[in-house]
C-alpha cells in the first residue's frame, strides 16, 4: 500500500502538520523514534502570530487561552530591552504561557482524533525517492519495516536525519557563547519586591523586572516569579569559566554565575513543585537555516529546516507557521487539484520567514553580550525603540505579523494573515477552523460574488457576512487556509477578474 504522506517526527509541529493534512482530506502516518512523548523541557510558551493562528484552529482556547480572540500583551522584551507595546494603537505581538509538553499532548489528541496514525517507537533510519514516491526504511519494536509513501516529510528537529539523508546543507552559525544556565528554585532569601514590581538582589543596585532579560555589565539575568513557592532564575555569560558540557547544572554552579553577571550571592534550593525545571546548562547556540525545504518529494518543516537561539520565543512560531503553510498545499498536490507551482510556494514563502528570525536571533544575542562598544549600540537602538513607529516594526518582526507573501492583489490586506472580523455572532477566526479556503462577501452579499467560486465548491466555502460596527477594512476577502489573504477587494467595486484570477492561482482549475 502507498501512503499519501509520512511524517517523521511526533514533536509539535510534525503533530500539527498532521493534523492540517487530515483536516485537508488526507490520511498522514506520522513516526517518531520514542517510544512516548519525552515530557522534555522546552518551550514555555508560544510567542506570536502562531497564537492567533491557534485561534483559527479552534486550538487557542485548549491550550490555556481565556475563550474569544486572543489579546496583545502590553510588554514584551527585545534583546533585553523593555518593549511597551500597550503604547502602540494596533499591537501586533500576542503570547500563550503553555508549556511545550501540554502543546504536544493537545496536538496528538487533535491528531488521533482526526484519524492520524501516530506510530511511536519507529525511528526513519533511511529512504530512497523516485519519480512516483519515496520509500522509507524504518526501525520499530519488531525490527526494519519499509513504507512506501507519496511523499515524506522531515518534522525530526534540528539534528533532522531526513534532511542529511536528502544531503540538503544547513549552513549558519555555531556559537561556544553565550553559557545558559536555567533552573527552578524557591524564592531566595533576601530579594526584595519594589513599588514598581521589579526585584533587587541583595547587594546588586540593578532592579530586574520579573519575565524579561536583564543585560549587567557581565552577562545576563532573568528572573520570573512562577508561583508562591517557585522563582524561574536563568542567565547567560559570555566568555565565562570553562564548563564540561556533558555533565549536569548543579544550583552552585547557578549560584556562582549569578554572582559573577549581579555581583548578588543568592543561596539556591529546588522548588518543590512538580513538573518544575531540572537545572539546564547551554553551551552556545546554533543558528542554522536549512539550504532549501524541499528534495522532489522530500520536505522540511521546524527544527529541522531551522534552529536558533531561543530568546524570544520564536521557534514554535515559526514551525507551526511552516506546518500550516505546507498542509494545505501538500494536501492539494496529494488530492490532485495542487496548480502549478502551489507546493513550490512553500519554500518561496516559510524560508525567507526562517531567514528574518535567523537575522533577528543574532541580533539579539549580539546586543545582550557584554562590553562598551555594545553598550554604545544598546544606547543608540534604546532612543529608536523611544519612537512608536520602530516599536512596532520590532513588535512585528517578533510576530512574524510582518509577513507578507506576493499574492499578485494589490489590496493592502492581500498577502497578509487576515485581520480578525467581528461579523455579528461570530468571528473571522471561527470561520477558519475548517482548515478550507473561505470566500468571504463582508456586504451581506451584495457584491454578488459567491456564484463565481461555485465550480470550485468542492475545495471552498463562499460565506456572506456584516462585519459589526462601521465599514470593515474590505468588501470581500479569498482566505487561503494558512490564515493568509490571497485576494481582497474594496466594499464598492467587486474585482471579479481579480478574484477569478487569484481562485485559479491559489486552488487550481475548478473540477469539470
Ligand atoms: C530550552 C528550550 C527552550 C525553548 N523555548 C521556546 C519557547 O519558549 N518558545 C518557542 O516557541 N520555542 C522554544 N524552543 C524551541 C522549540 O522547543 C522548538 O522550536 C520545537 O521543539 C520544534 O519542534 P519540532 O516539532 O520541529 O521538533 P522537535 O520538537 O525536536 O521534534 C522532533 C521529533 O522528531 C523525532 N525524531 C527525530 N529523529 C527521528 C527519526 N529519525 N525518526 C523518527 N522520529 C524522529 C524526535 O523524537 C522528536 O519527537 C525552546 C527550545 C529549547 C531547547
Amino acid at each position: 500500500m502507498t501512503n499519501d504522506v509520512v511524517v517523521a517526527g511526533a514533536g509539535p509541529v510534525g503533530l500539527f502538520l498532521a493534523c492540517e493534512l487530515a483536516l485537508a482530506g488526507v490520511r498522514p502516518v506520522v513516526l517518531d523514534r520514542l517510544p512516548a512523548r519525552s515530557g522534555e523541557q522546552k518551550a514555555n510558551g508560544l510567542v506570536g502570530q502562531v497564537v492567533r493562528l491557534l485561534d483559527h484552529r479552534g486550538l487557542h482556547q485548549p491550550l490555556g487561552g481565556t475563550p474569544g480572540a486572543p489579546q496583545p500583551i502590553p510588554r514584551f522584551a527585545f534583546a533585553a530591552f523593555p518593549l511597551e507595546l500597550h503604547r502602540l494603537d494596533a499591537n501586533p505581538l500576542h503570547a500563550l504561557p503553555v508549556p511545550q509538553h501540554r502543546i504536544e499532548e493537545v496536538l496528538e489528541e487533535r491528531a488521533r482524533e482526526l484519524g492520524v496514525t501516530v506510530r511511536r517507537g519507529h525511528e526513519l533510519t533511511g529512504f530512497t525517492q523516485d519519480g512516483t514516491g519515496v520509500t522509507v526504511d524504518l526501525h520499530g519494536p519488531d525490527g526494519a519495516e519499509r513504507l512506501r509513501t507519496r511523499y515524506l516529510v522531515g518534522a525530526d528537529g534540528g539534528r533532522s536525519t531526513v534532511r542529511k539523508l536528502a544531503g540538503i546543507g544547513f549552513p549558519g552559525v555555531t556559537s561556544t557563547d553565550p553559557v545558559s544556565r536555567v533552573a527552578h528554585v524557591l524564592p531566595p532569601e533576601g530579594i526584595r519586591g519594589t513599588e514598581n514590581g521589579a526585584y533587587l538582589l541583595p547587594g546588586c543596585p540593578t532592579p530586574f523586572h520579573p519575565y524579561t532579560h536583564t543585560r549587567t555589565d557581565h552577562g545576563v539575568f532573568v528572573l520570573a516569579p512562577l508561583g508562591p513557592d517557585t522563582v524561574m532564575i536563568a542567565t547567560m555569560e559570555w566568555g565565562g569559566p570553562p564548563v564540561d558540557p556533558q555533565s549536569p547544572l548543579t544550583l552552585d554552579e547557578l549560584r556562582a554565575s549569578i554572582h559573577r553577571v549581579t555581583g548578588a550571592d543568592v543561596e539556591l534550593a529546588p522548588a518543590a513543585t512538580p513538573g518544575r525545571y531540572t537545572p539546564r546548562r547551554t553551551v552556545g547556540h546554533n543558528t542554522r537555516l536549512a539550504e532549501r525545504y524541499r528534495d522532489g518529494r522530500v520536505l522540511l518543516v521546524g527544527d529541522a529546516a531551522h534552529v536558533h537561539s531561543a530568546t524570544g520565543g520564536p521557534g514554535l512560531n515559526l514551525g507551526l507557521q511552516d506546518a500550516v503553510n505546507l498542509g494545505w498545499k501538500l494536501a492539494a498536490e496529494v488530492r490532485g487539484w495542487a496548480p502549478p507551482g502551489l507546493l513550490d510556494s512553500y519554500q518561496q514563502e516559510r524560508r525567507p520567514v526562517g531567514e528574518r528570525v535567523f537575522m533577528h536571533s543574532q541580533a539579539q544575542t549580539a546586543l545582550m553580550s557584554p562590553g562598551p562598544a555594545v553598550t554604545a549600540l544598546r544606547a543608540l537602538v534604546g532612543e529608536l525603540l523611544a519612537h512608536d513607529d520602530n516599536l512596532a516594526r520590532i513588535g512585528a518582526l517578533m510576530a512574524g505579523s510582518d509577513v507578507r507573501h506576493d499574492t499578485g492583489c494589490p489590496h493592502p490586506l492581500a498577502g497578509g494573515f487576515a485581520p480578525e472580523l467581528d461579523l455579528g455572532g461570530s468571528r473571522l477566526a471561527e470561520l477558519a477552523r475548517t482548515g478550507r479556503p473561505l470566500l468571504l462577501d463582508l456586504t451581506g452579499g451584495g457584491l454578488g460574488l459567491a456564484d463565481l467560486a461555485e465550480p470550485w465548491k468542492d475545495r471552498i466555502d463562499a460565506v456572506t457576512a456584516e462585519p459589526a460596527g462601521p465599514a470593515g477594512p474590505a468588501g470581500a476577502l479569498l482566505l487561503r487556509p494558512d490564515g493568509y489573504v490571497a485576494w481582497a477587494c474594496t466594499p464598492d467595486r467587486a474585482d471579479r477578474e481579480g478574484l477569478d484570477r487569484a481562485l485559479r492561482t491559489w486552488f487550481g482549475e475548478p473540477l469539470g
